[in-house]
């Protein structure tokens, strides 16, 4: 961790995550009272008893999304709404207190509005935020916490991969599952993530930047992969995955979907076996594969590793509708664009 006084000058030479802002919004929550001691402050350490709940049970709910820089002083958030509304539907899968749409955005403005010197201009930078809540109720007993504790970190960073828009090879997993039906899969909890880092650890081993899930039944159904949700085009026709429970909601997704079908790309949300993708990928009818999500934007997909065996999508190299996609929504992400469904929120 890195704690400056100034933000770095060099912003083309950020990581993800690793540079904090000086300033953190937070405030509690009592059963009885609800949400109250809403601040902004310094951003610091934060104090909690041992037995607060969440280190013994994990109830914990986070959210991911960014502030960009547009042209002048102007810096935008992007679909905060969607996220805000995620996070409560993650909020009370984990019987946790919600918090109230309002509140949270302009909790989210005042907060990038006072560090807004801290949200880079580089190509691919942008100010990352994360909010977060937590079970802070210290007691032992297994139940629902009756005390939370709400915060928002902001964190300038770069390209989530270091290679950029790089073709990434992931592995497919067919032991580990992430999430099963009737599970927590579709909320953004980190009790996902600690589930998930067996086999992302494993895949680095193979060479692989991330995982690519199985469904937890059957385990021949493509669900997602790693912290992005994942796309194929098939035959001209861009697929993915229903969300049926088991997957993440993810806004950029959302947002893939609807830029595809205006620029006439028919778009399929379906279940897609591996079979199918196997196939494909040898005859060719598997065109373009990639990941989507708020940190990544798009990363295209070049290879599977499956069993052991390399399938390559295509020749391996970023595809033409993925490059598309991925120019179009950084595009309108920093007001370079029109922003035909009002996606831009202006801070301030
Ligand atoms: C956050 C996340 C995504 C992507 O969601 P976005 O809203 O696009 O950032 C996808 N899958 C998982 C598991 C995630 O945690």
């Amino acid at each position: 961790m890195q704690d400056q006084q100034a933000p770095p000058r060099d912003s083309s030479q950020l990581g993800f995550g690793e540079v904090f802002t000086p300033h953190m919004f937070s405030m509690q929550y009592k059963d009885g009272t609800g949400w109250y001691d809403a601040r902004i402050a310094d951003r610091g350490p934060i104090s909690l008893d041992p037995a607060a709940l969440v280190f013994h049970y994990g109830q914990e709910i986070f959210e991911g999304l960014k502030a960009y820089h547009g042209t002048g002083k102007k810096v935008y958030l992007f679909r905060p709404g969607k996220n805000i509304e995620r996070m409560n539907v993650s909020l009370e899968r984990l019987c946790m207190p919600t918090i109230d749409p309002g509140v949270f955005l302009e909790a989210m403005k005042k907060l990038v509005s006072m560090d807004q010197a801290w949200v880079p201009r580089s190509p691919g930078t942008s100010l990352y935020i994360r909010p977060t809540c937590i079970a802070t109720q210290p007691v032992l007993g297994v139940r629902t916490s009756s005390e939370y504790m709400f915060f928002i970190i902001l964190s300038p960073v770069g390209s989530y991969f270091s290679a950029g828009f790089e073709p990434i090879r992931v592995l497919v997993e067919e032991n580990y599952v992430r999430a099963a039906p009737g599970g927590i899969g579709f909320a953004k909890a980190g009790g996902n993530y600690a589930a998930s880092m067996l086999a992302t650890e494993k895949a680095k081993e193979a060479g692989c930047g991330q995982v690519l899930w199985l469904d937890a039944v059957e385990r021949k159904y493509i669900e997602e992969a790693g912290t992005m949700n994942v796309f194929f085009v098939i035959d001209g026709v861009l697929a993915t995955p229903p969300l049926n429970g088991t997957i993440l909601a993810g806004v950029t997704r959302d947002s893939v979907i609807q830029l595809a079908l205006d620029m006439g790309i028919p778009v399929e949300q379906r279940r897609i076996s591996m079979q199918e993708v196997i196939d494909g990928s040898r005859t060719g009818r598997v065109e373009e594969c990639f990941g989507t999500g708020t940190a990544a934007v798009i990363a295209p997909i070049g290879e599977l590793l499956y069993r052991e065996e390399t399938l390559l999508i295509k020749d391996g190299a970023a595809g033409k509708i993925s490059r598309q996609l991925h120019e179009t929504l950084v595009g309108i992400q920093h007001g370079r664009l029109p922003d035909p469904h009002g996606w831009r929120v202006l801070v301030e």
